[in-house]
């Protein structure tokens, strides 16, 4: 940057105001435009479109990766304090079953619901706000529904998706995906995979014999190496 005023190219300058206003909003890959909708209540927009997914959505266990297509398909309803969106969330959440390490690879879908109120709510998230909660928190329709409230920006000229796309998957991930509920799982000694081989067992499952196993396999090598690493049982 040079502090030369005099040389600022027009281009620059248009560079200046797209930022400020870039600063006023910020407007990202899932930025909607409903001022439309939002000019009256009643009023409906729907919404069918691809994003794409969010950072911080799972890990490689079970997630989705960043970038990957969320399709959204629903609509806006515009009531007196905000917006109502309704709809569907698909996306392709990669995972692999807690129990046999199945890759579990599948186009999940979530119904959302979420509130999008024109004003941001007034409690500072900052500030020393301690006892003033039952007072005037009815700005917020609904809030005892429990439904997920996110602000609209720029007077409500614009909603943003992301944080709902994110905390929608989030919640919805398993912290232990299961290929399927009864899911058997490996086998805890060999890793052979019980699903596909119900019967298979061992025939010294009983843990009461699991030490005497293991010093019998002990003393046997050490039979071995007394007899000059030829393993026991080959002469
Ligand atoms: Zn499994
Ligand atoms: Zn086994």
């Amino acid at each position: 940057m040079t502090d030369n005023e005099d040389g600022e190219t027009k281009e620059t300058k248009e560079k200046k105001r797209k930022e400020e206003r870039m600063a006023r909003v910020q407007y990202t890959d899932w930025t909607v435009p409903v001022a439309q909708v939002g000019s009256h209540a009643g009023q409906q927009m729907p919404l069918d479109r691809t994003f794409p997914a969010p950072s911080g959505i799972g890990d490689s266990i079970v997630g989705i990766k960043e970038g990957a297509d969320v399709h959204v398909d629903g609509q806006f309803d515009s009531i007196v304090d905000g917006l109502i969106f309704t709809g569907t969330f698909t996306a392709p959440v990669h995972a692999v079953c807690s129990r046999c390490d199945t890759p579990l690879n599948d186009d999940w879908s979530e119904r959302v619901t979420a509130f999008f109120p024109y004003e941001e709510q007034q409690t500072e998230p900052k500030g020393g706000k301690g006892g003033e909660q039952d007072d005037d928190v009815e700005i917020i329709a609904g809030e005892d529904e429990a439904e997920d409230v996110y602000p609209l920006m720029d007077n409500g000229s614009f909603a943003d998706l992301e944080a709902l796309i994110r905390d929608t998957f989030v919640d919805a991930l398993p912290l232990q995906p299961l290929c399927r509920p009864d899911c058997k799982g490996l086998c805890p000694q060999c890793g052979v995979d019980l699903n596909e081989h119900p019967d298979h067992h061992h025939e010294t499952t009983d843990i009461r014999f699991a030490g005497l196993e293991a010093l019998k396999a002990q003393l046997e090598a050490a039979e071995g190496d007394a007899d000059g690493d030829v393993p026991a049982g080959e002469n």
